[in-house]
């Protein structure tokens, strides 16, 4: 058609923008108040939409970027592999790529984690526990086929298809498609914050800026809340009560260890993940851990679950796994739950269980690549003062007059605004300052995501200090503005 882009040809700015708000129905949002944002390019933690404006990458593409965009060492692998292989199957075979992949994986997964089932995104790789979780109690040795049940976190998210879905805890994502879901059992969140005065016997209340002279590996605005022992000890109590009336009908309990990212960045009190670990192994429950959110340094190192020297049954990774370029998940176990899959063919034992992306080489020559650039950046060695200074943001902005809470855990900082410090209590929903917060970041060049009131930063790892200064100040601005 004469004066106008066909598909193939750059397609001008206004085309773009036309499109996107009648052709492409975006994830998680109400299409009508959308206004599109279309990103052309990206570099470092900087992304540059179509006008060139760019933006601060405040939330790592949804947590999953951990080195920065267009990183060389990783666009140069996936154009080496492209050169070899972009895709084969992993039904029956699989590419040197991903072979090498797993063999990385299992040195590095905590403990004895040496078997990895490759997906492409993270609800699968729940769905793959899940299911390999119920099968093995079908066919291990003395089998338990009435362990059938779930145990999951309240508030938990652990992706959007049916499964992960139903053990999910999130109202808000649950509700309406509460008849497809299948039951679960449902342990409380354990939030300190619930809490509140509850074990004020024992309260402690010294704020993470209190003075702070090192940096903390979890930083809880803490006034008013128990101290962590005495809160992991309650909610370890209320899911040893669970346990012990329904252990024999449950085949696993799933976590997200440390933080749940989608609840609104709830933290953990420490000794929680470890007291899990103990109780789902003394009642004979498989432990699943969620680390597609937490895994690959976010909270500080490399896994949270070394934060407390837990070895789950099932270790689920996705997001950053190929350092936010390309999608992959993987499902990692241990020899004891593996070995219950094999067998003569006729036997049955197979995990009938796949996805025709898993595995795929273009992914997991990223995925090699990102590894690798932990080695090389020593990314994790270079985090702590990162942590460090983003908890000195925090503790300024704690005392903004509209900030009641902040909390962190590593490169995660999380702050909730009131209109009445005295109360802390939040704004009314309806005014989703949150959200205009967001929006006003955004005039600032910086992009971030709220979870629905709760305002956090996740930036890249590779986030350097001046960036992460700009970042916090950004928000800090949008805070004046809004609030
Ligand atoms: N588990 C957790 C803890 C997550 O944060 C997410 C994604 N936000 C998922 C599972 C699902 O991953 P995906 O979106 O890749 O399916």
């Amino acid at each position: 058609m004469p004066g106008r882009s066909t598909l193939n040809e750059p397609s001008t700015r206004d085309e773009l923008l036309d499109w996107d708000r009648r052709h492409y129905w975006h994830a998680f949002t109400q299409m009508a108040e959308y206004e599109p944002l279309v990103i052309e390019r990206a570099t470092g933690c900087r992304l540059v939409d179509v006008d060139g404006r760019e933006y601060l990458d405040g939330a790592s593409s949804m947590w999953c970027n951990v080195h920065g965009h267009g990183h060389p060492r990783i666009n140069a692998a996936i154009r080496a592999q492209l050169e070899r292989v972009a895709h084969c199957t992993s039904l029956g075979m699989g590419c040197d790529s991903a072979v090498r992949l797993a063999k990385r994986l299992a040195d590095l997964a905590p403990g004895n984690l040496d078997h990895v089932f490759f997906s492409s995104d993270g609800s699968s790789a729940v769905e793959v526990a899940l299911k390999a979780a119920f099968q093995y109690w079908r066919q291990c040795h003395g089998t338990r086929p009435e362990k059938t049940k779930y145990i999951a976190l309240g508030e938990a998210y652990h992706g959007d298809t049916i499964g992960s879905a139903s053990v999910g805890g999130i109202a808000r994502f649950r509700g309406i498609f509460e008849p497809l879901l299948f039951d679960v059992i449902r342990a409380p969140v354990p939030d300190p914050r619930t809490l509140g005065g509850m074990l004020s016997s024992a309260t402690a209340d010294v704020s993470m800026c209190d003075g702070r002279k090192s940096m903390p590996t979890v930083a809880t605005a803490t006034e008013g809340m128990p101290p962590p022992e005495a809160a992991a000890e309650h909610f370890l109590h209320q899911l040893e009560q669970l346990l012990e009336e329904h252990h024999e009908q449950v085949a696993a309990l799933v976590i997200e260890p440390l933080v749940q990212f989608a609840a609104g960045m709830v933290m953990h009190p420490a000794g929680y993940l470890r007291g899990v670990r103990e109780l789902t192994s003394r009642y004979d429950v498989l432990l699943i851990a969620d680390e597609i959110a937490t895994g690959f340094g976010r909270t500080g190192t490399m896994f949270a679950c070394e934060q407390e020297d837990v070895v789950p049954d099932f270790l689920c990774l996705g997001k950053g796994l190929t350092g936010g370029y390309l999608p992959m998940s993987a499902t990692l176990t241990h020899d004891r739950i593996y070995e219950a899959f094999l067998g003569d063919f006729h036997e049955q034992r197979t995990l009938y269980h796949g996805h025709t992306y898993g595995g795929n080489p273009l992914a997991a020559a990223a995925a090699l690549a990102s590894l690798e650039v932990f080695d090389e950046e020593q990314t994790l060695v270079k985090l702590p003062a990162k942590i460090e200074r983003l908890a000195e943001h925090l503790c300024a902005l704690a005392e903004h007059p509209h900030v009641a809470t902040t909390r962190q855990r590593g490169l995660i900082g999380v702050l909730e605004l009131t209109p009445n410090k005295a109360t802390g209590l939040p704004y009314p929903a309806e005014q989703r300052r949150g959200w205009q917060v967001c929006r006003e970041a955004l005039r600032h060049g910086v992009w971030i995501r709220p979870l629905g009131d709760v305002l956090y930063v996740a930036p890249p790892l590779a986030i350097s200090i001046d960036e992460l200064d700009y970042l916090m100040n950004a928000l800090a601005a949008a805070i004046d503005k809004e609030t």
